[in-house]
């Protein structure tokens, strides 16, 4: 008593079999019994076979699906997700049932839940396609970026059936995108570091792009788009022949680099310096230059700014009648002033090749290398007298200096020398010589008869009334032993210089000695206080005479240049086989400066005091002398205002 509904196939005429689909309605009694059926038959044969390809075009779609790469979806009109492909669900590592609906939200990235939901919900309420990168969870929990292309689907009648999507890994991609931002990031750091400007030309187009810097270098304001013959126009006339063949170099050597000038809107030249690489196509056809350009204005200024420097030192160096010259840390001369090629008649090749030892006088050379050996290595000045040749063949004497240039850790940068011709000096020095020996020679016989007279008169009026006699014979005698002193002196120095001074070595007992000069002191300063402290008997192989000289030297030294003491003291030590005699007084003192030069021949401290302490600056060079010719060495501490020791010391005779 119920509609019914079946469909069954039936044999048609044509020999196919039709489907029909029959409904059969009952009509009732009055009193709710079936009356009879009315049955309605409907050939459903067409809509039957529409419904069969739909469903194998579906079954079709579904095959595509699941073998296709990419992974799909399909979206309905309520949002929710009724199917994924094999590719998807096997990326997932998850079931059908588990990622249905929102159940693969569960993989989207929490950071990129609300841009996708932006996205699709935009795409969605315009029937839109859309485009949306997010990170999704893979079967082995690690995230990977997927593409998600989607796009609205609709019936063929037009009606909106929800969306399809179709995901890729990207995920390497991406991250080599990333590699890639991350280092152009870091490029463009260092070319702004680098304040380089750089540039790209189209070697076919001729069209040029670059970059703020470019311009800025180029003198132009960043906004502005000069063209590249525009920007051509600008460089310094005399540099277009060298880019032009930088740029011809470059297509054949792949490489591009030339300096140049261009001048600026204001006028003012600027140099910079530009440098590129060439990229050919398959045919080994240049196609494109890339490159960067240096501002190198304050470069060349400095440079040229040190150019004229070191010529206008060049030249001042060259035109000195002194010869210049220069040697690097290890003491190798490598610079000599003109003066010195002009005088040697040598080019500086002949130097080069055979030394400047060569110019040296044989006999100087040995000491000569000594001495500059020693100063390279000490770092101590230089100071040294030798003959330099003559281009005619003729020796004059030099006096050469060089004093360490240090950088400021004080490590030796170069030496810098410089040579005196002392020729002239050194002859007069000579003739000086000559006329002291002469006159002290002269002077010697005289002076010693006189001295013999006024022994003679001294005993001979002795007993004498007359005072006045008595006192003039006194002051007569003084004199004349001052000035035997004097001349013995002058005859010592003209020894020594000529190599003369002889001693007579024996062997003696130094303490003995100094008690023995101690007395004579007081014997003429009766006044005095001079205790002496010495520690046993040393013995040493000298010539006695000479060092009580030197004893002598010292004690009258403390006594004249101490004028407000009448105390000095005598010390004797041994040590290290050397014994020390030394001699201390409460005097004047003497400056650092002048300590370094008292032993030096006719050396006198200049000032005021020179009146009050007569003299003639000859005791400490002989006795220095006398000193160093023995073996031993004289020193001299002191501080002015407070007083000296002079000390010397000879080698004990065991
Ligand atoms: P002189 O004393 O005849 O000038 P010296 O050669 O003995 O010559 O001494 C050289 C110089 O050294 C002196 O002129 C003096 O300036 C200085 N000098 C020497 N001894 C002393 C001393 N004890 N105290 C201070 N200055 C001294």
């Amino acid at each position: 008593n119920k509609n019914f509904i079946f469909q069954h196939r039936v044999l048609k005429k044509n020999g196919e079999y039709g489907t029909f689909s029959i409904r059969g309605i009952p009509l009732f009694n009055k009193n709710g019994t079936v009356r009879e059926w009315v049955g309605v038959h409907t050939d459903i044969t067409m809509q039957q076979k529409a419904f069969q390809k739909i469903e194998e075009s579906e079954k079709r779609f579904q095959k595509i699906a699941d073998h296709a790469p990419v992974l799909i979806r399909l979206t309905g009109v309520d949002k929710l997700t009724s199917y994924f492909n094999k590719a998807w669900l096997s990326f997932r590592g998850r079931t059908m049932k588990q990622e249905l609906n929102n159940g693969w939200k569960e993989g989207l990235h929490p950071d990129d839940v609300q841009k996708f939901l932006d996205i699709y919900n935009a795409a969605f309420d315009n029937r839109q396609e859309f485009y949306v990168e997010y990170r999704l969870k893979r079967h082995d929990g690690q995230y990977r970026w997927i593409s998600h292309h989607g796009a609205p689907r609709f019936t063929t009648d037009g009606n909106f059936e929800g969306y399809i999507g179709a995901c890729m890994d990207i995920h390497e991609q991406i991250m080599y995108k990333e590699h890639l931002k991350a280092n152009e990031e870091k490029l463009n750091i260092v070319i702004e570091a680098s304040e380089m400007g750089t540039w790209e030309l189209d070697l076919k187009t001729k069209q040029l792009t670059y970059s703020h810097r470019y311009l800025e270098i180029l003198g132009y304001p960043k906004n502005t788009k000069p063209s590249h013959t525009e920007l051509l126009s600008h460089l310094h006339p005399d540099d277009l022949f060298i880019r032009e063949s930088a740029f011809k170099t470059a297509v054949q050597t792949g490489s591009l680099y030339y300096q140049s000038r261009i001048f600026w809107k204001d006028n003012s030249v600027h140099w910079f310096e530009a440098k590129g690489k060439v990229f050919f196509d398959e045919l080994q056809k240049p196609v494109k230059m890339i490159g960067t350009i240096r501002d190198i204005t304050d470069e060349k200024k400095y440079s040229q700014d040190l150019e004229e420097r070191e010529q206008k030192f060049r030249i001042l160096a060259d035109f000195m009648p002194q010869f210049v010259w220069t040697g690097d840390a290890q003491g190798n001369i490598n610079y000599f002033n003109q003066a010195v090629y002009n005088y040697s008649g040598l080019t500086p090749e002949e130097v080069d090749k055979n030394g400047w030892l060569q110019i040296v006088h044989p006999d100087e050379r040995e000491e000569n290398i000594r001495a500059w050996t020693d100063s390279v290595k000490n770092g101590n000045d230089f100071i040294f007298e030798h003959r330099f040749k003559r281009y005619d063949d003729i020796y004059r004497w030099q006096l050469s200096r060089a004093i360490a240039q240090r950088d400021i850790n004080g490590n030796i940068q170069m030496w810098v020398g410089t040579s005196t011709d002392i020729q002239d000096i050194k002859e007069q020095e000579q003739q000086k010589d000559y006329f002291i020996s002469m006159a002290s020679h002269e002077l010697k016989t005289p002076v010693t008869s006189i001295k013999g007279y006024v022994q003679i008169l001294q005993s001979m009026y002795a007993r004498s009334e007359d005072s006045f006699l008595q006192n003039s014979l006194q002051v007569v005698d003084k004199q004349i032993n001052t000035l035997t002193k004097l001349i013995s002196e002058l005859l010592d120095i003209s020894k020594i210089k000529s190599g003369g001074l002889d001693f007579n070595k024996e062997d003696f007992e130094i303490n003995e000695l100094a008690n023995e000069m101690v007395n004579e002191i007081l014997h003429i300063n009766p006044g005095y206080n001079i205790p002496v402290s010495v520690t046993g008997k040393v013995m040493v192989n000298a010539d006695r005479h000479r060092i009580g000289q030197v004893l002598i030297n010292f004690l009258t030294n403390a006594v004249k240049y101490a004028p407000h003491s009448n105390t000095i003291y005598i010390t004797s030590s041994v040590q290290n086989n050397q014994v020390v005699v030394s001699v201390k007084d409460s005097g004047i003192g003497i400056s650092k400066k002048d300590q370094e030069r008292i032993f030096e021949r006719f050396y006198r401290v200049e000032g005021k005091n020179e009146k009050t302490f007569p003299g003639f600056g000859i005791g400490l060079f002989i006795a220095s002398e006398i000193i160093r010719r023995h073996n031993g060495k004289i020193n001299v501490t002191s501080e002015p205002g407070k007083g000296s020791v002079f000390s010397f010391s000879l080698p004990v005779n065991l």
